[in-house]
């Protein structure tokens, strides 16, 4: 099958480019379906989401991109990153309006609750502050783990997304410190996750493999899930795509290669992608 990419950033929240100049690199780079996934608006301060008065243009811009690729044979659809929230164990509640107007929803995990000063927790930013986070809200890194694990499970029980996003984001300061954070190498770290997993296939959600992390920071490391939990998602009969999560038109399909490659590896025959009637397998 011609490449998707079913997360895409664009200048309405934190990506670099407009809807056009995304759509033009993804049709450029051969792909025949894209979809757009801004933030949703963040129930906290932060300049990632897009702000709430927007959204109607949002939605508006990206239906006329649709209308200029489709005539060309580029499908592109309409979609939010929704943040589920660890302490609200939920999506916001704003969310629930906007929903019905969408093509799909991406459901991922940013933060992770507030700390004793009353800022949020990010664990995508901010490496210093992440390990203080840690120690303020969760004591331990293994309880903050399990906590994390727990509410993707959780949020794919609840909230149903199509897509579960960046599945173990929780390692990225490790590289981005150069030490670890967050020790991934132990068995109750493995568990948690695993138990995550076998939620999110019961669920019947998408489990997306995310190349965005290497394309920001180019270390191979940075791909989500890392090998060994893709393996136990093939395992497991998860269904699989591959995103750029993309916030550049030059990472529109960075490592997109490679991604593929680690799949057929592990016996991975069929991706998700958009077809006549919502989500279906096309050969890989
Ligand atoms: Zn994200
Ligand atoms: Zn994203």
């Amino acid at each position: 099958m011609k490449r998707t990419n079913y997360h895409i950033h664009t200048l309405w929240c934190d990506g670099s480019a407009s809807c056009a100049e995304m759509a033009k690199a993804a049709y450029d780079a051969g792909m025949d379906s894209i979809g757009f996934s801004s933030h949703f608006t963040m129930t906290y301060p932060d300049d990632c989401g897009i702000e709430a008065e927007l959204i109607p243009d949002y939605l508006r811009e990206t239906a006329r991109i649709r209308s200029v690729y489709e005539p060309l044979g580029m499908e592109v659809l309409t979609s939010f990153e929704a943040d589920y929230y660890m302490d609200t164990g939920a999506f916001s509640p704003e969310f629930a309006a906007v929903r019905p107007k969408l093509d799909y929803t991406i459901g991922s995990i940013h933060t992770m609750g507030f700390r004793d000063d009353g800022e949020m927790g990010i664990i995508d930013a901010f490496p210093e502050k992440f390990v203080e986070s840690i120690r303020q809200i969760y004591g331990t890194e293994q309880a903050f783990a399990e906590a994390y694990y727990g509410a993707v499970g959780d949020m794919a029980e609840r909230e149903k997304p199509d897509i579960v996003g960046h599945l173990d984001l929780l390692k990225k300061n490790n590289f981005i410190l150069g030490r670890s954070a967050v020790d991934t190498g132990t068995k109750a770290y493995r568990d948690a996750a695993f138990e995550a997993l076998r939620r999110i296939r019961d669920a019947g959600c998408i489990l997306e493999i995310n190349t965005g992390g290497i394309a920001r920071y180019t270390n191979p490391g940075l791909l989500y899930p890392d090998p060994e939990l893709t393996a136990e998602a093939v395992r497991l009969g998860i269904p699989l795509m591959i995103n750029g999560d993309s916030h550049s038109t030059e990472g529109i399909d960075t490592y997109y290669t490679q991604a593929e490659e680690l799949l057929r590896s592990l016996g991975v025959r069929t991706l998700m992608r958009r077809g006549q009637n919502g989500w279906e397998e096309a050969p890989l």
